[in-house]
């Protein structure tokens, strides 16, 4: 078994992928330089086993989806991701296990040039923290506030296939093998929207990240924004299995798999109807689905239509670890 600092230097030592970063792991605290004339945006975020992962979930698929959910965080506000920081709690120092969630960590970091400058590193129940810094120019971050009357609401991608994966491994549900597989992907390796971030700070003005389901988070933007808005069941964007599931018994899960879900990862914006050609062909070029959902309303209130066009009567709660507040 590896000690605690050979266990630092051999998985989570690399060279960081600029010249911001002065001091990297090793030191006490990391020094870095930001970009002249941008803000950092800064995130956090922590998954624990029992609660966001299964233990016997693929180290590999851990260590993208710690940094994949921060990335998205950066993604929403149209911010640069640059430098994360990672928090280990791991039961244990099996190298296997270790080489498979760096490699998965870092194959995400190269891909969007992130550097891991520090971290730390305990032992007990196995549970992971990121905490990740983006840039942006000063003022120019995205925000949830900036929703306005007329405004269309956008979602990027497809909604419900990683609650739709997670209910299948439940067993709430069964569904054709190849299907589950496809989804599993969604739920376990999410592909944080960072791309589609930075273009949406010229052409949006609201977005937030759905990682908690979309009528709960599309709630936040209404409330931060002082609006309301009216979406269309129909126009949601979601895997084909989950479809087939809305026109049957399985309807109720469904439901609650596309508008409550969670685990999602898509960013969710709204955007004048002046810029629908821009965002179309941003749409081509990215080579990601983006599709309006509904509108926003001056009225404040979240309105969801079914496909005869009847208000939904009741929407599902949206996931909170401290449901009414509640102790334990
Ligand atoms: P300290 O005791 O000063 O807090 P540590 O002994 O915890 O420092 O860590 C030594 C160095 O290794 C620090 O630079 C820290 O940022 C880095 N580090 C520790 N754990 C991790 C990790 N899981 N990933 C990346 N860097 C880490
Ligand atoms: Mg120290």
């Amino acid at each position: 078994m590896l000690n605690e600092f050979e266990l630092i230097r051999r998985f989570f030592s690399r060279p960081p992928a600029d010249g911001t970063v002065r001091l990297g792991v090793g030191d006490d605290a990391a020094a870095v330089t930001p970009t002249p004339g941008h803000e950092l945006l800064l995130a956090i975020d922590t998954m624990v086993e029992g609660r966001h992962f299964f233990a016997d979930a693929p180290p590999a698929t851990l260590g993208h989806k710690i940094l994949a959910v921060n990335l998205s965080d950066m993604a929403a506000m149209g911010a640069v991701p640059r430098w994360a920081l990672l928090s280990g709690t791991l039961p244990d120092s099996d190298p296997g296990w270790l080489t498979a969630f760096s490699e998965g960590l870092f194959a995400l970091a190269d891909r969007h040039d992130v550097s891991l400058i520090g971290g730390d590193t305990v032992r007990g129940p196995r549970s992971f923290t990121v905490a990740i810094a983006g840039e942006a120019p000063a003022g120019e971050a995205l925000t949830r506030a900036g929703a306005r009357p007329d405004d269309d609401v956008w979602v990027s991608g497809t909604l419900g296939d990683a609650a739709l994966a997670l209910a299948a491994m439940q067993g709430q549900i069964t569904l054709a093998p190849a299907a589950l597989t496809a989804l599993r992907v969604r739920l376990e390796m999410p592909e944080p929207r960072v791309a589609l971030g930075l273009k949406l700070r010229r052409l949006a003005h609201a977005a937030l990240d759905v990682s908690d389901g979309l009528i709960g988070d599309l709630g936040h933007i209404l409330n931060a924004s002082g609006v309301g808005a009216d979406i269309e069941l129909s126009r949601l964007p979601c895997p084909s299995a989950l479809k087939a599931l809305l026109n049957g018994a399985e309807r109720p899960l469904a439901l609650r798999c596309l508008l409550a879900g969670g685990d999602d990862y898509e960013l969710c914006f709204t955007a004048p109807p002046a810029a629908r050609v821009m965002l179309l062909m941003l749409s081509d070029k990215l080579d990601l689905p983006l599709t309006r959902i509904g509108v926003i309303t001056a009225t404040p209130g979240l309105t969801v239509f079914d496909e005869q066009h009847l208000p939904l009567p009741a929407l599902p709660a949206a996931y909170n670890h401290f449901p009414n507040g509640s102790r334990s």
